[in-house]
């Protein structure tokens, strides 16, 4: 029986070594690159919040992060003495105690409270336009039924002010559409939006986010030929560790649930490395499907 007992104890053990060894390997290749949508304190009643969107159930709030909660979040970066940068090439070079700050979509709250906010710490971001429905100033297709001027987008005018503020914007399509959609001129939809921010804004436009994180082969291509990176949403254990691929940047989602301890562990990469443990994400099934018993 004793040596049962010995031998679960070295198995823990050696369990727990190879985890932190495999840690500290992650870690140092580890480039936080934090994903951000919203920023504003508009936010509805839980029950109010669900809509049927292409065919999926959508908590639209989930992506507003609220303007103190954010606030915290830069002021903690700043006390920590992290740094900002554009997003480029070299961010497969690692540079320490860097983080890379995105926006996705381009919504004004953007400007009115994330902007100023960044200003104040001295930080860099950088936002992800839509740029066909800026440019035609009408609403994101997620808030069709919505249409208050709290969800508007931001107008060129004022992304033209973030960008002399030190800010850096990047193409997310013209219309936001799944690059995936067979029936989409997705060239187009890529290329084009790069044109449109380049035209409107005189700037040059090296970045790109694929809408909702989707992607083929083909989209990849396009990309590819047209900017120096391109980042996706969080994905599962499917998707290798480390951000390799400058056209496949993964990023870590933060949502308006989010508390600062998990602000902390999405920023240290600890939760991108239990994500990616399979053994992990079998044993968390297992208890859903015994809950649900
Ligand atoms: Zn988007």
């Amino acid at each position: 029986m004793i040596y049962v007992v010995y031998g679960l104890i070295i198995f823990i053990c050696l369990f727990i070594i190879i985890h932190l060894i495999a840690f500290i390997i992650f870690k140092r290749n580890f480039v936080p690159i934090l994903m951000y949508h919203r920023v504003t304190d508009d936010v509805k009643p839980k029950e109010l919040r669900y809509i049927e969107h292409k065919g999926s159930t959508l908590d639209l709030d989930s992506m507003k992060v609220k303007v103190d909660v954010f606030n915290k979040q830069m002021e903690y970066l700043k006390k920590k003495g992290y740094k900002t940068k554009h997003l480029s090439k070299e961010i497969i070079n690692k540079e320490k105690k860097t983080v890379y700050l995105t926006f996705d979509d381009g919504y004004s709250d953007n400007y009115e409270f994330a902007y100023p906010i960044l200003k104040q710490y001295n930080f860099q971001a950088v936002f992800f336009l839509t740029a066909g429905i800026i440019d035609k100033n009408e609403f994101m297709p997620i808030d069709e039924n919505d249409k208050r001027k709290e969800n508007r987008l931001l107008t060129w005018d004022e992304a033209k002010e973030m960008v002399n503020g030190g800010m850096q914007l990047g193409a997310h399509t013209l219309n936001h559409i799944w690059l995936t959609n067979d029936d989409v001129n997705i060239e187009e939809e890529i290329v084009g939006s790069k044109r449109l921010i380049e035209e409107r804004l005189n700037i040059f436009v090296n970045t790109f986010a694929y809408p909702a994180g989707m992607y083929n082969e083909k989209a990849v291509e396009i990309v590819r030929n047209n900017f120096e990176c391109a980042v996706i949403t969080s994905r599962g254990s499917d998707f290798p560790n480390n951000n390799k691929d400058p056209y496949l940047l993964e990023r870590e989602t933060i949502s308006s649930s989010d508390s600062m301890f998990m602000f902390k562990l999405k920023l240290f990469g600890i939760h991108r490395f239990l994500r990616k443990l399979k053994w992990l994400n079998k044993l968390r099934g297992v208890i859903k499907w015994l809950l649900r018993r």
